[in-house]
C-alpha cells in the first residue's frame, strides 16, 4: 500500500492544482471582465443566438492587449480588449469577430472549456505529478518522460479541439447566414499581422493549429454543406 502512496499523492495534487486554477482563472476574469456593449456586434451575436434557439449570447470583454478570445471553464465567452479595439478601428470586421464568438462557443459546448484548463495553468500540475511517479519507477530519465507526456499530451487535446471548435464554427456561422468567408479572412488578416510584428504572433493564433490547414479544413466542409 505504501507503495502507492506516492502516485495516490501526485493525484491528489493534481486535482488540488486543477481546481486551484479553476478558481483563480474565474476571479482573474471576474476582476478584469466586463459585459460587452457594442451595437452592432449585440446585432451579430443575436443571429449567431437565433440560429442556436438561445435568447441571447452574452460576451465579455476582458481588459488586456494581447489579440484573443477566450472560453472560461465555466461557459463564460471572452473577447480581449485588444481584439475588440481591432474591430473599432475596422481592422477587423463584425462578422470576424462572430466567427471568434462561435469558434469559442464551439470549445464551451464541445466541453474542451474545462479540459483545456489542463493546458493552461493545470499543465505545470500535471508535469509535476508525472515526475514524482516516473521518477520513482524509472530513475534518471522519469522527468524528460514526464515533460514529454505532458507536451505530447496538451499538443494533441488542443489541436484536435481547435479543429471541432472550428467545424463548429462553421456550421454556426453557416446556419446563421453569416457563412464561413469571415472565418478564413480573418485568419489570413491575424497571419499579415504576425509578419508585420516581426513574427510575434497574436496571442490567438499561437494556441492554434496552421492558418493553412485550419483554412483548408473548414474548405472541405464548405464543400460538403454545398
Ligand atoms: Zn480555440
Amino acid at each position: 500500500m505504501l507503495r502507492f502512496a506516492p502516485i495516490l499523492l501526485a493525484i491528489l495534487y493534481a486535482l488540488a492544482m486543477y481546481r486551484f486554477s479553476v478558481w483563480r482563472t474565474a476571479r482573474e476574469l471576474d476582476a478584469r471582465s466586463s459585459e460587452l456593449a457594442d451595437p452592432t456586434l449585440s446585432q451579430i451575436t443575436s443571429r449567431l443566438a437565433a440560429a442556436l434557439d438561445l435568447p441571447r449570447i452574452r460576451v465579455h470583454i476582458y481588459e488586456i492587449a494581447p489579440v484573443n478570445g477566450l472560453a472560461a471553464p465555466d461557459g463564460r465567452i471572452f473577447i480581449t480588449r485588444g481584439f475588440y479595439n481591432k474591430f473599432k478601428a475596422g481592422e477587423v470586421t463584425a462578422e470576424e469577430i462572430a466567427s471568434v464568438i462561435a469558434h469559442e462557443l464551439g470549445h464551451v459546448a464541445l466541453g474542451h472549456s474545462r479540459r483545456r484548463m489542463i493546458d493552461f495553468s493545470g499543465q505545470n500540475a500535471l508535469r509535476t505529478a508525472l515526475a514524482m511517479v516516473f521518477s520513482r519507477l524509472l530513475p534518471g530519465i522519469g522527468t524528460w518522460l514526464a515533460n514529454m507526456l505532458t507536451t505530447l499530451l496538451a499538443a494533441r487535446l488542443s489541436r484536435s479541439d481547435e479543429y471541432e471548435a472550428d467545424a463548429y464554427a462553421a456550421a454556426l456561422l453557416t446556419k446563421a447566414g453569416i457563412g464561413t468567408a469571415p472565418q478564413k479572412s480573418l485568419f489570413l488578416k491575424l497571419e499579415a499581422l504576425t509578419q508585420s510584428n516581426s513574427g510575434a504572433a497574436p496571442a490567438w493564433l499561437l494556441s492554434h493549429p496552421k492558418t493553412g490547414e485550419r483554412i483548408a479544413a473548414i474548405e472541405k466542409l464548405d464543400q460538403r454543406w454545398t
